[in-house]
């Protein structure tokens, strides 16, 4: 992975773990935090339910105590008993029948019906059909309440109204004194829709509530199926206590009856406002981190950017290019790094520029020298192209170079054309750099004379590269002087100024390896001596210059007609020798001399006085078993040339 993938990935972890760590930790303890809110609130509404529940069944039953309590129904006929009922029936308030029933269940008097009584068509109160009275007849406790002589409340059952919606109702009964020291039973039918209605109004939050008797059997229900069945509830979670993590709620029970209401509550809906408050957290903390990983791979880039730059640096330098310095601008550390490696670098070339130095001085050859330079340079400057320019007499001669070859000398050439870099580096003594620093000429100082400059072509030759550039190629300048030195004097030691041919001393040299050579390998070898006829009157004539310029051509004319391995030397003033390896001594004579003969004797040579005509006389001799050595053989071809010269001069003798 790479460093900036791995920055980024940290920034982003740690810009967002805490947020996240925050939400997983903060998230379920709230939860159980609302859980337990929310049990207190199920709680509190299925108290006051159950407190509603047993204060109406309380206020029927008081009603209905007091009813009775003031009329004494065994003392009444039976007129006056349905009267009483009806008074009964007024003063409970809510009921929707009232009966009076003797010991084994039979109806006293008439029940008194609502419906009957009112014409029907109150919210109050249930219409009781024929059907319906049988119904509440036979729900009467009427055993129940002659046994416990007290207030009994009958078991509910569920009948529908007129829309078909079934009502739970139930019988209060009431054990009374009958005539005649009889047990009767006044039985009074209520409904329970207002309990009903106000169980339906529990609905916030997908909350409900319920009301079940004794053995767990829907007494209220919002589900009107259940209501209208009496379902058996009592494995609801809520009834058995075994708690469920799907349903939120509580129960609280109705003592008077034995009866519990349960409010209940779907745990997913209870909890969607936390669910959502998740969401919205999950989608805070993707966004955080979504802008963490932009910020954090923004301000890695930061930091990796000038460390790719480094790398970038260091692998150049690792290549040898010891030029490849680092853009510095901050005072961070890593700036401050960079500057390090930029001073590293500079010691590095130091370092480079000393060896190429010392290295160039190890050698007095000219081409040596050069070549070295151009090499030491491009570990310190960066190059495509290089050439050395060395000053010979008023012309520049490229002496060396790197990556001319071919159509790109032109460009070489181009720059050296007036107004061009070199020409100006010339002109000023300083350093040129070329539009778009894409070259640079360094003239070559030595002495305070221009002996050469130096062309590079690149790119960025900017003023701290052009520095470098000096700077390593200013002490080399010294060793490339005293290279063009030592090669002029060694010119000069063996080369003749004025005819180009071998010195006396350099050709005697020269042409002992040859007879050496000739004698190991056993191959033929001839040596000839060459005089001008008559060259005092040329000198007499035509003055001293002439003659020099007569000597030169001679030679010029010789020397072309010779091969490469032959050695041509001055042995005397208007005198030369020359030593041909290979060549028998017939051919020598033959061919060779006559052919050196005619080149000089056939045509006359042009001097600044007109023209000349010169003759020479030739001399040949050859290396045979008998006479090996150098001194012999040019006594031999010199008596020969005498013999040239005595048999009247413009000839071969051998
Ligand atoms: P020959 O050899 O045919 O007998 O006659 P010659 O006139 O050439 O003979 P000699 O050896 O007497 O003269 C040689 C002359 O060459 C003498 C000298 O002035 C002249 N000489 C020698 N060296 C040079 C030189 O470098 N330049 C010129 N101009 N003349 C030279
Ligand atoms: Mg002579
Ligand atoms: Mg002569």
């Amino acid at each position: 992975m790479r460093l900036g993938v791995k920055l980024a990935l940290l920034l982003a972890c740690a810009s967002a773990a805490p947020l996240t760590l925050a939400t997983i930790f903060t998230l379920p303890s709230g939860q159980r935090e609302l859980r337990g809110q929310l049990d207190q609130i199920h709680a509190l509404a299925a108290r006051e339910l159950a407190d509603q529940v047993q204060r109406a069944l309380l206020d029927k039953l008081d009603a209905l105590t007091l009813a009775t309590r003031s009329l004494r129904l065994a003392n009444l006929d039976q007129e006056a008993r349905q009267r009483a009922l009806l008074l009964i029936y007024q003063q409970t308030k809510g009921a929707d029948v009232v009966g009076l029933f003797d010991e084994k269940g039979d109806a006293i008097v008439d029940p008194v019906r609502f419906d009957t009584e009112r014409g029907g068509g109150s919210p109050d109160h249930e219409a009781v059909g024929k059907g319906a009275l049988a119904i509440y007849a036979g729900n009467v406790p009427f055993r129940e309440a002659l046994r416990t002589r007290d207030m009994v409340i009958g078991p509910p059952y569920a009948l529908p109204d007129s829309a078909g919606d079934p009502i739970s109702r139930l019988v209060l009964a009431l054990p009374v004194e009958g005539a005649r020291g009889a047990r009767w039973v006044l039985a009074v039918e209520i409904s329970l829709r207002s309990l009903s209605e106000r169980f339906a109004r529990v609905r916030v939050g997908g909350s409900s509530a319920f009301l079940v008797d004794g053995s767990g059997r829907a007494i209220l229900h919002p589900d009107a199926a259940v209501r209208g069945s009496r379902k058996d509830l009592s494995t609801h979670p809520i009834l058995t206590g075994r708690g469920d993590s799907r349903w939120l709620g509580a129960s609280a029970d109705v003592p008077i009856a034995g009866w519990k209401v349960v409010v209940e509550q779907e745990a997913s809906e209870a909890l969607r406002p936390l669910r959502k408050l998740a969401l919205r957290a999950a989608f805070w903390m993707a966004l955080a981190l979504i802008a963490a990983l932009a910020v954090g791979s923004m301000t890695v880039r930061a930091v990796t950017k000038p460390v790719a730059r480094l790398r970038a640096a260091a692998e150049q330098v690792a290549e040898g290019k010891l030029d490849a310095e680092v853009e510095v601008t901050g005072h961070d550390e890593l700036s401050q790094l960079g500057r390090t490696f930029n001073e590293m670098l500079s010691g590095l070339r130091e370092r480079a520029r000393l060896e190429a130095t010392l290295e160039i001085s190890t050698t007095l050859e000219l081409k040596g020298v050069l070549e070295r330079l151009l090499d030491g340079l491009a570990r310190v400057v960066t190059y495509q192209r290089a050439a050395v320019l060395l000053r010979r007499g008023d012309r520049y001669r490229v002496s060396a170079e790197r990556g001319y070859e071919g159509p790109h000398h032109s460009g070489l050439l181009e720059e050296i054309a007036p107004g061009g870099p070199v020409d100006r580096a010339l002109r000023s003594e300083e350093p040129a750099v070329c539009d778009g620093e894409a070259c640079l000429a360094i003239p070559m100082l030595a002495r305070g004379e221009v002996i050469g400059v130096l062309v590079l072509e690149g790119e960025g030759y900017d003023a701290e590269r052009a520095r470098i550039a000096v700077s390593f190629t200013q002490p080399a300048v010294i060793a490339v002087e005293n290279a063009r030195l030592f090669d002029e004097v060694q010119r000069l030691a063996t080369e003749d100024e004025l005819t180009h041919a071998y010195t006396r001393r350099h050709f005697m040299d020269l042409a002992k390896l040859q007879i050496e050579s000739a004698r190991r390998f056993k191959q033929p070898l001839a040596a000839m001596m060459l005089d001008v006829d008559r060259f005092k009157q040329v000198n007499d004539t035509y003055g001293h210059a002439i003659g020099d310029q007569v000597l030169k051509a001679v030679a010029e004319r010789v020397k072309k007609s010779l091969r490469v391995i032959d050695v041509f030397g001055r042995t005397g003033g208007e005198e030369f020798a020359i030593v041909l390896p290979g060549a028998s001594h017939e051919a020598a004579v033959g061919i060779l001399a006559e052919r050196i003969r005619h080149v000089v004797a056939d045509e006359p040579i042009v001097t600044d006085e007109g023209e000349v005509h010169v003759t020479i006389s030739v001399g040949v001799a050859s290396a045979h078993p008998g006479c090996e050595d150098l001194g012999s053989l040019l006594k031999a071809a010199d008596a020969a040339l005498y013999e040239a010269k005595r048999g009247g001069r413009n000839r071969v003798a051998s």
